[in-house]
């Protein structure tokens, strides 16, 4: 066995396109990359405030990621649902 690579870390989902990757998780106003294509969206009330959802679906690797924006919550941004 040909040693591997020691500073590889183990991804915690796997097969997730460079750009994918690079998104930034759960930060207010992060970007998404070209390849997203935009799905469905939908709105939910959050007693300080009205949160929106939309879902994306990554052209590339097939990532489905859902984007919250909601003005009280800092960390509500990107998360990734399946892939
Ligand atoms: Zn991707």
């Amino acid at each position: 066995m040909p040693p591997s690579f020691p500073s590889a870390p183990k991804p915690a989902v796997p097969d997730l396109c460079e750009p994918c990757a690079g998104i930034q998780r759960h930060w207010r106003k992060a970007p998404g990359h070209a390849e997203l294509v935009q799905g469905t969206h939908s709105r939910e009330d959050r007693g300080s405030g009205q949160a929106s959802f939309t879902r994306y679906r990554c052209d590339r690797c097939g990532a489905a990621w859902e984007y919250e924006n909601n003005k009280a919550n800092q960390h509500a941004g990107w998360a990734l649902l399946e892939h």
